[in-house]
């Protein structure tokens, strides 16, 4: 009460600028010649946007950008509308020169359409993870890349621990049964175990990975290892008390738990297959927050029904939306539990809206007045790879 009192008497800067935009209809653009068009891809929000203002990465509240990009005289197109050739995207990326998306509702800027894309120079991610983005592609026409570096990794972090103790404890079914009116402990019991003296291993330990485990450490695990070709500062590795594994296999076999934190990139499409699967314990649990792609979807299913999986959860999946018969959905384990799945919604909490939208302003500000970008958030940029984070290669010759 005390919050929505307080917001109700001092509106933040995104009600203000959703109270000046929603009168105005969809699509509603001030042009002025030689403005740019900037076109957003965000997710349908409904009667929830229009209830909670704080949605901010939804089509109905824009980022709370309208005003202030159409203040300077750009056009700003917001659409949820993706799929097929006569989607808005479609219809509109033929001239936009950015376009904005998120991974909640990836617009999937394929080679395709990049090349019909003749003014497009910027794809901003209001989020983190650009592999909607046809990478290589991006890079032969010298596009800009960047993203919200950061701006949601606490809240997919805390989603991988709360997944993580859910299937540990078994919770979902422990829930479905109460719902259900039933009572038998020993159903559920069956299935539920302690963290505590467990191995919990990482594949990455970038800014997700490293949180994931600094949690972690709270619950006493027997270990915490992690994969990852770019080493964790011994500091923090003495700090948190993980030990890295050379070798992705040898990791995986002795984990009970593992957390899938890398970005989607040639080097983990699919990574998760029967064959990386079989060198897992048997029985153990796999959560991934990271992208659907990394995991096979059909080899995962099998795997849980098999039992060699007791568990697997997380909010991703692909394509985005998922299907309704994705087998993910419904997929379970022989005991009838050990589905974690959820919307992808991790990154997307109230709190992590409010930097990506404001990151994703700031990254068009310094693109408007030409000013360099903040080094972690860029991508690719001049036809190369600005990170190391999607996958180990060579940086071009200059
Ligand atoms: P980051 O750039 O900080 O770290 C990525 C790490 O992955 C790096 O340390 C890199 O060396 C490592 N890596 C890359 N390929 C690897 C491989 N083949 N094997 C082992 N390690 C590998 O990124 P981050 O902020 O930690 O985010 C990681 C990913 O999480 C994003 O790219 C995105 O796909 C996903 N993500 C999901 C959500 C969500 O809402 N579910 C939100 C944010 C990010």
């Amino acid at each position: 009460i005390a919050s929505t009192i307080n917001r109700a008497a001092r509106p933040t800067v995104s009600q203000l600028a959703h109270q000046a935009t929603s009168s105005l209809p969809r699509n509603f653009s001030t042009t002025t010649p030689n403005n740019m068009k900037v076109l957003a891809v965000l997710y349908e929000g409904g009667k929830h946007a229009v209830e909670e203002s704080r949605l901010l990465g939804t089509v109905q509240n824009e980022l709370g950008l309208r005003k202030w990009l159409e203040d300077q005289g750009h056009e700003y197109i917001v659409t949820s509308d993706k799929e097929g050739a006569n989607s808005e995207l479609d219809k509109h990326i033929v001239d936009a020169e950015i376009v904005i998306s998120t991974p909640f509702h990836p617009a999937y800027i394929t080679r395709e359409r990049i090349e019909k894309a003749k003014n497009l120079k910027a794809c901003i991610t209001a989020g983190v993870g650009s592999d909607h983005v046809d990478l290589t592609a991006a890079n032969e026409k010298g596009l800009l890349v960047a993203e919200v570096t950061g701006s949601n990794v606490v809240s997919v972090a805390e989603h991988v621990v709360m997944t993580i103790l859910n299937l540990v404890r078994n919770f979902v079914p422990a829930h479905e049964q109460v719902m259900a009116g039933n009572w038998n402990v020993a159903e559920i019991a069956r299935g539920a175990f302690d963290l505590e003296n467990k191995v919990v291993g990482t594949v990455a330990i970038g800014r997700i990975g490293e949180r994931v485990l600094r949690r972690l450490k709270a619950f006493d695990c027997k270990e915490l290892l992690y994969f990852d070709y770019q080493a964790l500062d011994p500091q923090k590795e003495k700090e948190i008390g993980c030990r890295r594994i050379n070798d992705l296999k040898e990791m995986l076999s002795q984990c009970d738990v593992v957390t899938i934190n890398a970005p989607l990139s040639e080097s983990t499409k699919g990574m998760f297959n029967k064959e990386l699967i079989s060198h897992m314990k048997k029985g153990a649990f796999l959560v991934n927050t990271a992208r659907g792609a990394i995991c096979n979807e059909n080899d995962i299913a099998d795997a849980l029904a098999s039992g060699q999986l007791s568990g697997y959860g997380g909010d991703v999946w692909y394509p985005q939306p998922a299907p309704k018969d994705h087998p993910w959905r419904k997929m379970r384990n022989p005991l009838g539990g050990g589905n974690a799945m959820t919307p992808h919604y991790s990154g997307t909490t109230l709190d992590a809206q409010i930097r990506y939208a404001q990151g994703t302003k700031d990254i068009i500000e310094r693109y408007i007045k030409g000013e360099e970008q903040n080094p972690p958030d860029v991508i690719v940029e001049k036809g190369d790879y600005a990170t190391k984070a999607y996958g180990q290669r060579e940086k071009k010759k200059q």
